[in-house]
């Protein structure tokens, strides 16, 4: 099959979060498994942009309403990440240091979408399924189906996988001009709640739409930010896949952001060896469990309970653990963690800001990772944590329900609690440090999660069968 992947982010090019590492990912594995994939994202001005050597591969010029403009594709040469890589430049646009964020967000990939439909529809031949991501590529599906320009190429068959749906990407009727000429008896498939909604849009259209878990998929039907109806609606072309993790990428025995690699056999050694590291660099004491939380500082995750916890485990159960923040987001719970290290000195600390090696670092040298997630469609740091033996300590939602077991249940190695709050979370922490003490226990949980298969393999085949069902109508 040739799988065409359009989405906002790819790792290493641009990350922002989950969607860029399952971008990244996922068409390396179709790839080995003799498919071709090729991934169209924006062209940001990243660093890998700079390093890498470049071709154009095609020119166009297309309109975003009565705004016109000319836009170009460049492949990567050297085919360095394993599957054909092409970015899209229009200037002014898209050339931006940062993946999302600005005012004319909705501009940016609104036009993004159409020059690469332009792209597609200028092909020779046509890709055997073209795969979306999110509401930045979701308005695809309808473009495909219903604008007059893409007749074409309208017959290729269209997936879209929704990583988060909280955000939507919702623009007024107003910004309707931007779209290609396009049937007007179909505006329906456009609208949710008297807006144009891309991500509701999506999934009207796409002739089958994946959550990035099981679980998740049922808690879309359930609270979805207004999109309940819908996902009840459509069930019949839903699925849930839950992603895999690049074990290339993460692997703590070949991890090059580590300075002391392991493997599972040294994972004990190894392990403290990056404690100590990171203990001495922000002033933990190394002899306490060191429990972490890394992530965007936002509601999603539970981040603003974080200093409550902090001070209410160290009130109630004392100072038998270390805690240790990596996020940003939230200017209030940057300023409230910020401002409770020197209540906590030696046995908190918190790096406001992202950084991907310290989050390598984190993951190889604490002993549990904490995520108190209110939504968490796959998650992917308890997957990584895991691969690293460090505990995770979840709450029951979406992909962490699919992927963590408590270790008080049969085979269990995690530690799962039910609320996002204060009380459950602080219960948990206790929990930890108690199971701490008991090396043999602990130890034994660890060996199993760090032998856990969440390798892209079987994913990437659940997503072909996906492809291949849609072929079959
Ligand atoms: P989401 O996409 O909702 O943010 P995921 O669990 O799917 O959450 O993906 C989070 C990814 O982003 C992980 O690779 C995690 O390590 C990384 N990450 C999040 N915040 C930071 C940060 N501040 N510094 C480094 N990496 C981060």
């Amino acid at each position: 099959m040739e799988i065409l992947h359009i989405s906002a982010e790819c790792y290493p090019v641009a990350k922002a979060g989950g969607l860029g590492d399952v971008v990244g990912a996922l068409p390396k594995y179709q790839v080995k498994e003799g498919h071709v994939a090729k991934v169209l994202m924006p062209m940001y001005r990243t660093k890998f942009l700079y390093e890498h050597e470049w071709e154009v591969a095609h020119q166009g010029y297309t309109n975003l309403g009565n705004r016109w403009f000319n836009f170009t594709i460049i492949k990567e040469k050297s085919n360095i990440l394993g599957f054909d890589l092409y970015l899209m430049d229009i200037n002014n646009l898209l050339d931006r240091e940062k993946v999302y964020g600005y005012s004319d967000d909705t501009e940016r990939f609104t036009a993004f979408q159409i020059a690469a439909l332009d792209w597609v529809s200028s092909w020779k031949h046509s890709p055997s399924v073209i795969h979306v991501h999110d509401h930045h590529t979701a308005l695809i599906p309808f473009m495909l189906r219903e604008c007059y320009k893409y007749g074409n190429i309208n017959h290729i068959p269209v997936v879209l996988t929704i990583h988060n749906a909280e955000y939507q990407g919702i623009m007024g009727w107003d910004k309707s001009h931007y779209l290609p000429e396009y049937n007007t008896w179909n505006w329906g498939k456009l609208d949710w709640n008297n807006a144009i909604n891309p991500l509701a849009s999506g999934v009207k259209c796409a002739d089958k739409v994946t959550t990035v878990s099981p679980s998740y998929l049922q808690e879309l039907k359930l609270n979805s930010n207004g999109l309940e109806a819908l996902f009840e609606y459509e069930k019949g072309k839903c699925l849930g896949i839950l992603n895999g993790i690049d074990t290339k990428v993460w692997d703590p025995e070949h991890d090059k952001y580590l300075e002391h690699r392991f493997g599972i056999k040294e994972t004990e050694g190894g392990k403290l060896k990056n404690k100590y590291s990171l203990c001495d660099e922000f002033g933990l004491d190394y002899d306490k469990p060191l429990i972490v939380f890394i992530g965007r500082l936002v509601g999603e995750k539970g981040a603003e309970i974080l200093p409550g916890v902090i001070r209410d485990t160290f009130e109630f159960i004392g100072r038998r653990m270390n805690f240790l923040i990596l996020g940003s987001g939230n200017a209030e719970t940057e300023g409230r963690l910020n401002s409770i290290k020197e209540l906590a000195r030696n046995d908190y600390n918190v790096y406001i800001g992202y950084n991907e090696q310290l989050s390598h670092r984190m993951y190889a040298g604490a002993d549990f990772l904490l995520m108190p997630s209110r939504v968490e469609p796959c998650g992917l740091n308890q997957m990584y944590a895991m691969r690293y033996g460090t505990m995770p300590i979840v709450r029951r939602t979406g992909g962490l329900q699919d992927t963590v077991k408590d270790f008080g249940d049969h085979g269990g190695y995690g530690i799962c609690f039910n609320h996002v709050s204060v009380g459950d979370v602080s219960h948990s922490i206790w929990r930890a440090v108690e199971l701490y003490r008991n090396k043999e226990k602990f130890n034994q949980c660890r060996e199993i999660m760090m032998q856990l298969d969440f390798g892209w393999e079987k994913s990437s085949e659940e997503y072909i069968k996906a492809y291949q069902q849609i072929n079959l109508k």
